[in-house]
């Protein structure tokens, strides 16, 4: 099927870009175009407008000052390709190079998948497991919000209409801090069927003292895997924790997998994330 037409704007500024969205309140914004553009074929999705952001540079590129901040628009295959990144955060590389294939790397945004919010998607689960927060610029101004209030449900985040993603930011990590993205690809098409990430951060005990697991893809959205984590922070090992990582979730079951199904990959990803970020401690 054909999109319906539409209208399309390619500003050159972030003001424009958000003017344009305020003068046409169902535009849509256009990223890599990966996930926007097969909705609107099958016309999902019909906006009357589409606003181009992709000459907006000052939202593509990865910047490391003691945190991570990542435009919106740097692609997977940036992600990859980050120096910063494979020495401060190999874990979104992982996750990147996991993501579709070439051609979808090339094109598709870390912004874009976090703003789309497919409950499939991987880069929500990892940047919810790094505690990351959004910057969001909007018609009222700049507003940062966690990934924990971000991902609201299904294809729906806390971004207000007319507000643009513009950078993803983690905070600094302390040196004993290990990370890990696990995940089931659906066979064809490569989205998790679940994954798993996890961050874990070792006190000057040697005990965990901070722990964050994210799931992607057994639910309506990314979500946090509080009893997992409350049992590791208790002193529970990685097994015990892991057979706990299922608890308290919200499950879809679709043609793909069941929900009990997606609950035992939950718990299976989850220690495999668990073991390989516990290692990186050693
Ligand atoms: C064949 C195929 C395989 C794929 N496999 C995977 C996979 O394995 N894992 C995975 O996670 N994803 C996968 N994807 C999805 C891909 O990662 C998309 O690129 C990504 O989800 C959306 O990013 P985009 O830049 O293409 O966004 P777009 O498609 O341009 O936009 C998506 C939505 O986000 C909004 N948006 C985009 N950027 C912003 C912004 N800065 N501020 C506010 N709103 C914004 C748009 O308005 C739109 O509603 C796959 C896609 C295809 C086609």
């Amino acid at each position: 099927m054909y999109p319906s037409d539409f209208e399309y704007a390619a500003p050159t500024t972030v003001q424009e870009a958000l003017e344009l969205l305020r003068q046409n309140p169902e535009a849509k914004v256009l990223a890599g175009g990966h996930s926007l553009l097969p909705a609107m074929r099958i016309r999902l999705m019909s906006p009357p407008l589409l606003v181009d952001i992709g000459k907006l540079s000052e939202l593509k590129g990865v910047r490391a000052d003691g945190g991570v901040a990542i435009g919106a628009l740097t692609t997977y295959h940036d992600l990859e390709a980050s120096s910063e990144l494979a020495q401060r955060l190999p874990v979104l590389v992982e996750c990147a190079s996991n993501v579709g294939d070439p051609q979808v790397r090339n094109r598709g945004t870390i912004g874009g998948s976090i703003a789309h919010a497919d409950p499939a998607a991987d880069m929500p689960a990892v940047v919810l497991a790094l505690g990351a927060e959004m910057k969001v610029v909007g018609p009222n101004g700049e507003r940062t919000i966690s990934a924990d209030d971000f991902f609201v449900d299904m294809l729906q985040t806390a971004l207000e209409p007319g507000e643009l993603l513009t950078e993803i930011t983690v905070p600094p990590m302390p040196e004993q801090m290990g990370a890990a993205y696990e995940k089931f690809k659906h066979p064809a098409s490569g989205y998790a069927i679940v994954g798993v990430a996890v961050m874990v951060h070792r006190g000057a005990d040697g005990n965990v003292s901070d722990c964050r697991i994210a799931v992607t893809g057994a639910g309506p959205r990314a979500q946090r895997a509080r009893a997992a984590e409350d049992a590791l922070k208790s002193g529970m090992d990685v097994a015990e924790a892991a057979a706990r990582a299922s608890d308290g979730l919200e499950y879809i079951g679709d043609i793909s997998a069941s929900e009990e199904y997606r609950a035992n990959l939950v718990r299976v990803l989850t220690k495999r994330a668990l073991t390989r970020a516990m290692e990186q401690l050693r």
